[in-house]
């Protein structure tokens, strides 16, 4: 495909990156390799735009991969910012802003008693799945085919995200001794998790899942297969655990379980709650959490865990979503799929577009999307096409057909405009392409 436009400055830049870096990125996904083309070098944000090094402006529709739910540079996340970095930027001691994140997350999330902040949401799942097998005695872990929990050793196994991007069915460097305690299901059927637990009965420390898939392209979770996970679970005395590591604090003021109210064991969380900073945590019931070092057996520790500025940047960030913030996103997200999904109509382009509260990703079928299996049918050189024309017209969208799209309180009129505007070209942009 021939880009019209090559961004000389960011090409530059990736040039020099490549050099001192793997693929020139820091994560996969920024590279482009999906969709082709230079990625963009973003120099700064502001409400719902980003500028690249080469001075042009966008709409930004990833916003940090989630982080960024009040749009970029708020000012109040700024000031709490500056105030804590004018204190200076970390102790190694315990400190109030962490305190004070924990009591936000547990006031907000009820199953939450206990929570440990850690720097990463990949930490967070790595640290719960620790304590699920230390808390339980047992080994297994299963999870969902498509569902990405960061890139912890036993749970690269078929997961979503960038390993669905580059089309990855493991990743070298994952033994088999670590990857053979992973039971990896199809996403959405109870009935393959029924038969898991009768394979090993008594072995299994926890099932794990995206609380509703967002790594898979949107795929949300059926009626009563959070619940039934959590039955099976509970009826052989494995743990239920939530990774709302993308949906926390996004899809509710309680994330995804203030959406389905089904009470996890253990919970992880990150993006949001860090304000665009390292910041991530787990928590969840009392006696769970209990085991956990320096209260219990199960070793966890981090140099920069609770870092005040981080929190502090977390911390200002919660304190304003309340719930006219979650109504003003939802109805962005309202907004913007039905103008997406009108201009595909229009072209005559097989799509479904499917959302989980304000998340919402574009499949490029008019088959329903369940599990894996049926996003991997859609045709990803239409979005490939859809994603150009975006980008070419100043709307940024996730470099990938498997990602979320993300959207925040200050997606106002104006930048939804500029999306609607780019939407006919890039409907017949993804309609005239072919494989
Ligand atoms: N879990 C989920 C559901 C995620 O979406 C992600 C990242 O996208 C992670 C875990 C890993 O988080 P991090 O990239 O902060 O390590």
């Amino acid at each position: 495909m021939a880009y019209s436009y090559k961004a000389p400055v960011s090409q530059s830049l990736f040039d020099r990156a490549s050099v001192v870096t793997p693929g020139g990125v820091n994560s996969p996904v920024r590279a482009f390799r999906a969709v082709g083309g230079t990625p963009r070098f973003m120099v700064s944000g502001t409400g719902p735009y980003l500028t690249d090094a080469d001075g042009r402006e966008y709409v930004d529709l990833v916003c940090s991969w989630g982080p960024m739910i009040l749009g970029h540079s708020h000012p109040e996340v700024i000031a709490a910012v500056q105030e804590a970095v004018s204190r200076g930027t970390s102790f190694g001691t315990p400190g109030e802003g962490e305190v004070a994140l924990a009591e936000e997350i547990v006031a907000r999330i009820e199953p939450v008693e206990q929570v440990r902040l850690v720097s990463s949401g990949t930490e967070a799942t790595m640290s719960a799945i620790r304590l699920a097998r230390g808390f339980t005695g047992r080994a297994k872990v299963v999870k969902f085919a498509g569902c990405y929990h960061g890139h912890v050793d036993a749970l690269l196994a078929a997961a979503g995200s960038g390993v669905a991007t580059f089309g990855l069915p493991d990743t070298p460097g994952v033994t088999g001794a670590t990857a053979g305690d992973t039971v990896v299901l199809p996403y959405n059927d109870l009935d393959a998790v029924r038969a898991a637990f009768a394979a090993h009965p008594g072995e299994i420390a926890c099932v794990i899942t995206e609380a509703s898939p967002g790594n898979m392209g949107v795929v949300p979770p059926a009626d009563g297969f959070n619940a039934g996970l959590k039955e099976l679970c509970a009826a052989d005395g494995a743990l239920y655990i939530s990774d709302e590591v993308m949906t926390g604090f996004r899809t509710s003021k309680a994330g995804w379980y203030g959406v389905d109210g089904v009470r996890p064991d253990l919970m992880t969380f990150g993006k949001v709650m860090g304000g665009g900073f390292p910041a991530a945590a787990f928590g969840g019931r009392g006696d769970v959490m209990a085991h956990l070092a320096p209260a219990g057996p199960v070793y966890q520790a981090g140099t920069l865990s609770g870092n005040p500025v981080a929190t502090a940047a977390g911390l200002a960030q919660l304190r304003l979503l309340d719930d006219a913030a979650y109504a003003k996103i939802d109805a962005v997200s309202a907004e913007l799929r039905s103008l997406v999904g009108d201009a595909l109509s229009k072209e005559g382009v097989a799509h479904t577009v499917s959302a989980a509260s304000n998340m919402f990703s574009v499949f490029f079928t008019d088959q329903p999307v369940r599990d894996y299996e049926d996003a991997k049918k859609q045709d990803v050189f239409r979005f490939t096409a859809f994603f150009h024309s975006m980008l070419e017209q100043g709307v940024y969208l996730p470099p990938s057909a498997f990602e979320s799209w993300f959207v925040s309180t200050a997606h106002d009129e104006r930048a939804i405009e500029r999306i609607a505007a780019a939407l006919p070209a890039a409907a017949r942009a993804a309609s005239e392409a072919t494989a």
